[in-house]
């Protein structure tokens, strides 16, 4: 039988590479994406993935849209949250309604989405979650506290779900990249890129298929006993 990922933030950055890492791998793939239409057409000539447009800002789209992936797919091997927004400035300064967007993107879509698709997993007894969480959700970040509270709760959502479905062998882990060259990077400008890169051990930034790599092991048999863990890919950034 045909492996099935859902990969949610496909479009771009992480999640598109995390999409050519599967699809070579032979995964037939549900991917998720808001904007950027031409992107995902892109992939979907290339690579056969199945395009979902939604706003996973909006709690009203997860059920059906993971009905309408189920009626598709037919079943989910792999799921993969890595659709995500940051949000840069004060704490108090943060307007409530970007607060309210950055916590239902990074964080109710990975919970609700999750919710509406375990079902089938544990139907099968067998499945995969693994969600793209941050360095910032592993130490924190002054002026990306909310980013920052969302990610390191990714981390607390992975340890406690794979406790409850290890027996009914579903396994849930986190990665956690460090500063990774996308869209939501370049945003920084090239001296805090830069300044990153110092910091960096390995002295530069890390590229989204080195997260997707990560992604994959998880994904794989190599990873067969490796659930409720964290595996950060962050170049010695820490
Ligand atoms: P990116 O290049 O900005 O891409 C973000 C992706 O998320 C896009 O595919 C986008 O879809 C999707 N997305 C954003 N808002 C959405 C919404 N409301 N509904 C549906 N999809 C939405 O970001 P990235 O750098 O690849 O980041 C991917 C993940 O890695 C995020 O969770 C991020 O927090 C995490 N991360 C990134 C870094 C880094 O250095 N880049 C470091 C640590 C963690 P559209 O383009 O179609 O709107």
């Amino acid at each position: 039988m045909l492996k099935t990922a859902v990969v949610t933030g496909a479009s771009r950055g992480i999640g598109a590479a995390i999409v050519r890492s599967l699809a070579a791998q032979g995964y037939e793939i549900a991917g998720i994406y808001a904007r950027h239409t031409d992107a995902m057409q892109q992939l979907s000539k290339e690579y056969g993935v199945i395009p979902f447009a939604a706003d996973l800002a909006q709690m009203q789209v997860f059920a059906p849209l993971a009905q309408q992936i189920l009626e598709r797919l037919g079943h989910v091997d792999l799921l993969v949250h890595s659709a995500g927004i940051s949000c840069h400035g004060l704490f108090q300064s943060i307007p409530p309604e970007e607060t309210q967007r950055l916590y239902t993107v990074n964080l109710g879509a990975v919970i609700e989405l999750t919710r509406a698709l375990l079902p089938s997993m544990l139907k099968r007894h067998s499945g995969n979650v693994i969600c793209i969480s941050s360095m910032w959700g592993e130490i924190g970040a002054s002026c990306e506290v909310d980013y920052s509270v969302t990610k390191g709760a990714l981390l607390a959502f992975v340890k406690a779900l794979a406790k409850e479905v290890g027996p009914s062998g579903i396994r849930v882990n986190a990665v956690s990249p460090g500063a990774i060259l996308t869209d939501m990077t370049t945003s920084l400008g090239t001296e805090a890129l830069g300044t990153l890169a110092e910091e960096t051990a390995l002295g530069r930034l890390g590229t989204p298929e080195e997260v997707a790599d990560a992604v994959c092991f998880l994904a794989s048999e190599y990873a067969a006993y490796i659930t409720g863990q964290n595996l950060s890919v962050n170049g010695g950034i820490l």
